[in-house]
């Protein structure tokens, strides 16, 4: 059966699933991630069953959301937070925060924003992973290999793939470990390379933005020579695309991705350059384009009785609960059974991973078991490259609702004081 993994921003389709038989693991078959293989193990072969909880007591799935519109209906501010869910998913959350005044902010918020202000600020060029695999020739990771977030990122650009017979793979800024896995990749019609930073990844950036653009007092400085080689590089290149990790990027990250924007600017002027970023995997990057459509605000926006608001940094999950800002939260974590929510004492609504039911057992909290789209469920999910909508099929369907189906009882479970 036709499978797309749900647990990177990758979306493989590629692998299949494995089921047994009672508690056995979901195994992966077909090919090996390291990361699918971690998250399959997470779910039984025989489907969950339905699971609610209120103040850790066991409940029925009614009573559980009829306690969560309660929750919801008594906050002054809301929180959603993290909104690892599904198109489906996200597009029934966002009426709810409408009808609720709540605030709505991905899990990896800091690194979606990173990307976001820069884009606001400048636009970009960007690749999707078919032109890369079929046209790159250069491929520079910026601040190193995506290995943790994105294991199958060798395959998925094609490096190695002879559709391209030569290609040449740099690291700028190599991370632990990044020096010995490039070794690895290494090969007929691949070249690979590691460049260490000049200062950090911001002055290194800037130095190859000014090198490309040839500024004048580039000429004289003193350089690193492998730097003014990958300039150079950059420039004799058929279809050069710089690979960044939002998630790996520094404080006002924004930056860094704005000065690589640049140089892809510059060098889309006499060749062909993109950017591309690693990143909205955990449903972030679903949850920021449908809230974008419905609303024209990417997360971190706010439908309140000032309108709509979007804070990209005042309206940060953690920074709400740090402040105390926010007085009930609705934390979304449909694929990862380790995405707890932080530590806080608010009023709390989890709808989740069943194995996130223990972590979350406490009084004034709300736990809802929600199916995983991709595993129990069929749904939709956005690619790294942002413009490819992803079907999710099943790979055993279970009877655990939907974060849709919920968030639509909870919007009907309002009173109509919050809903109007
Ligand atoms: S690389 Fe990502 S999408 Fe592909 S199989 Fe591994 S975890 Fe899944």
């Amino acid at each position: 059966m036709t499978w797309t993994c749900p647990f990177c921003p990758l979306a493989c389709d590629h692998l299949e699933v494995r089921v047994g038989s009672g508690a056995q693991p979901l195994e992966l078959a077909g090919g090996d991630c390291a990361r699918a293989r971690r998250a399959l193990a997470t779910f039984s072969s025989a489907p969950s069953a339905p699971l609610a909880e209120v103040d850790g007591r066991a409940v029925s799935v009614d009573e559980a959301v009829a306690a969560a519109a309660r929750l919801l209906a008594a906050s002054r501010q809301p929180l959603f937070a993290n909104l690892a869910t599904d198109v489906a998913g996200a597009r029934a959350l966002y009426p709810l925060a409408c009808a609720s005044g709540a605030i709505c902010d991905a899990a990896p918020g800091e690194a979606l924003m990173h990307g976001l202000r820069a884009l606001q600020d400048r636009g970009q060029f960007t690749a999707t992973l078919a032109e890369v695999r079929t046209r790159a020739d250069l491929i520079v990771f910026v601040g190193g290999l995506p290995l943790a977030l994105a294991s199958g990122i060798r395959e998925r650009l094609g490096i190695a793939d002879p559709q391209v017979p030569q290609r040449h793979v740099v690291v700028l800024g190599p991370g632990e470990g990044d020096e010995a896995a490039l070794a690895g990749w290494a090969g007929a019609g691949v070249t690979v390379e590691t460049i260490a930073l000049h200062g950090d990844l911001f002055d290194t950036l800037s130095l190859l933005d000014a090198l490309v653009a040839k500024r004048p007092a580039m000429a004289s400085a003193t350089l690193p020579e492998n730097l003014r080689a990958l300039a150079e590089r950059l420039h004799a290149a058929r279809y050069a695309v710089l690979v960044g990790t939002p998630a790996l990027l520094p404080a006002q990250g924004a930056l860094i991705v704005e000065t690589l924007h640049r140089t892809v600017n510059t060098l889309n002027r006499t060749t062909r350059a993109a950017a591309l970023w690693i990143a909205g995997g955990n449903g972030a990057g679903t949850a920021n384009q449908v809230f974008a459509w419905l609303s024209g605000l990417p997360l971190r926006s706010r439908a309140g009785p000032r309108g709509l608001e979007h804070e990209p940094l005042r309206y940060g999950s953690l920074r709400l609960l740090a402040q105390g800002a926010a007085d009930a939260l609705l934390w979304v974590s449909a694929f990862d059974a380790d995405a707890a929510p932080p530590d806080n004492g608010l009023p709390m609504i989890v709808l989740g991973h069943p194995a996130l039911a223990e972590r979350v057992r406490r009084a004034g909290s709300v736990f809802i078991a929600v199916s995983t789209p991709g595993i129990g469920s069929a749904g939709h999910v956005f690619r790294t490259d942002g413009t490819v909508l992803m079907p999710l099929h099943a790979a055993r369907p279970d009877r655990l609702p939907t974060v849709a189906a919920i968030a639509q009882q909870l919007l009907a479970g309002l009173p109509a004081r919050k809903a109007a």
